[in-house]
């Protein structure tokens, strides 16, 4: 398996909007692996390295990769859709088997053939993946399928029997040469666009790496299938099917317990766990690593649940979670403590500005038109099948650290003893 980074991606190139600092690095970065890999590639094509190339091989991979891509194609859309920081990526099998049996520029070929498909196939129509981040994931593929191959055929490894002690030797070398070309180069993109430092962003947690030693045995497997007995190899394509099921599975349960459902915010848990990060960011910053904790909660929310009903309610609820989400900034931290109070964090932010989004939260809860289809043509309100709810108001407690306490428990019993001085006071306010 294989990983790709990124789950902020910049977009395309005429809406990034800074092509200075950081970024910079970044996409020179990608633009050098892009050409390298293509450079590379050509060269190798071009001087014959690695041996003369079997077609047929050539064609029998690309048919199982294009077909085992075809069976799951529902399963990586899903998994694309939700991918996190890194993707976990099962067409490698493909990849493993062609450096034993391709010369290295048809390996890289290989991963293009692959990626073209799966990028026409599946990850075009995923919003969060555009073409450049393919393109550069493209390149790291490349670059990993030509490094080892490139080994077997430096050291006259390549073509040799797979089931002699030599034949295993330069499977397992070509395996873990392709793992740590491809963790290296992706590890450095994600740092390079995040500055992020922690082992499990960079390179994956133990889960993703077992994941991705699961897939390279099947690749290997595949290999000797391939070389000995063609038929076999279909013996490797049901658990690799199964597998990439249980990878979805495991994401899906990996975003459900931190989701809230009715509102596809976080939940408490979720909250929290990001909540203690940022806690531990900012202990770390010392004093100019301000962050604010809001804590909102809806006024009078019982009567709208007694007028609309409870699933109008939920309704409300979800329209006021995009109201809070679409007033603070992307990197913020919104989620729903049950109920009807919301809860938002902001990282690094001064006292003055604290009190600026809170205010901003406030008022654009407080211009809600929610309308509401209710499907009977018999909803309270309008009698049309629709009601319309507006007139919300939330109070609003704040509380910042270091200023409420050093610990992440003083800085929420602040904010909940402001909002409920907010509420005490009136209500459809700001407390600090
Ligand atoms: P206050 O201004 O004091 O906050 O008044 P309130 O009515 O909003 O506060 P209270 O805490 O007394 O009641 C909260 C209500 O929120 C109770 C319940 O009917 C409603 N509520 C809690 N969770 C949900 C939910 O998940 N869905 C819906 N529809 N209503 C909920
Ligand atoms: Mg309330
Ligand atoms: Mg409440």
């Amino acid at each position: 398996m294989r990983r790709e980074a990124l789950s902020t991606w910049p977009g395309w190139p005429v809406r990034w909007a800074m092509w200075g600092g950081a970024k910079t690095r970044w996409i020179a970065y990608a633009l050098g692996c892009e050409l390298f890999a293509v450079v590379a590639t050509g060269t190798a094509l071009a001087t014959g390295f690695g041996g003369p190339v079997r077609p047929v091989w050539f064609a029998v991979l690309v048919a199982l990769g294009v077909v085992q891509a075809e069976m799951s194609r529902r399963i990586e859309r899903l998994r694309r859709w939700m991918s996190g920081q890194t993707h976990i990526n099962v067409t490698s099998v493909w990849y493993l088997a062609g450096v034993v049996l391709l010369p290295p520029a048809w390996v890289a070929l290989l991963a293009v053939v692959l990626y073209t498909h799966l990028w026409v196939r599946v990850w075009r129509q995923v919003r969060t993946r555009p073409a450049h981040r393919f393109v550069a994931s493209t390149a790291w593929a490349m670059l990993s399928c030509f490094a080892a191959s490139s080994v077997l055929a430096v050291l006259g490894l390549h073509g040799t029997p797979l089931q002699t002690p030599r034949g295993l030797f330069a499977l397992c070398l070509a395996a873990a040469v392709f793992e740590l070309v491809n963790v290296g180069l992706v590890a450095a993109g994600i740092y390079l666009y995040t500055s992020k430092r922690s082992a499990a962003d960079l390179v994956g947690t133990w889960e993703d790496n077992a994941f991705e030693l699961a897939t390279l045995c099947l690749g290997g497997l595949a290999a000797l299938a391939l070389v000995e007995q063609p038929v076999l190899v279909l013996f490797v394509v049901a658990p690799l099917l199964l597998l990439h099921r249980y990878l979805l599975l495991k994401q899906q349960l990996q975003v459900a317990a931190v989701t809230d459902e009715k509102t596809g915010l976080l939940n408490t848990a979720g909250w929290h766990e990001s909540a203690v990060r940022e806690h531990a960011r900012a202990q770390r910053r010392g004093t100019d690593g301000g962050f604010a904790v809001l804590m909102i909660d809806l006024d009078h929310f019982k009567r709208i649940n007694d007028t609309y009903g409870h699933l109008t309610g939920d309704d409300v609820l979800a329209a006021v979670a995009v109201a809070i989400s679409g007033s603070v900034r992307q990197g913020d931290t919104v989620g729903r403590f049950g109920g009807e109070e919301f809860v938002v964090l902001l990282p690094g932010i001064g006292r003055a500005d604290v009190l600026a989004i809170a205010e901003r939260v406030r008022v654009a809860v407080g211009e809600l038109n929610v309308v509401i289809s209710t499907g009977t043509g018999t909803g309270t309100g309008t009698g049309t099948g629709t009601v319309r709810v507006s007139g919300l108001s939330v109070s609003i407690g704040v509380a910042r650290h270091p200023d409420a306490g050093p610990a992440l428990d003083d800085v929420l019993r602040t904010a909940d003893a402001a909002l409920y001085r907010a509420k005490e006071a009136g209500r459809n306010r700001v407390a600090v």
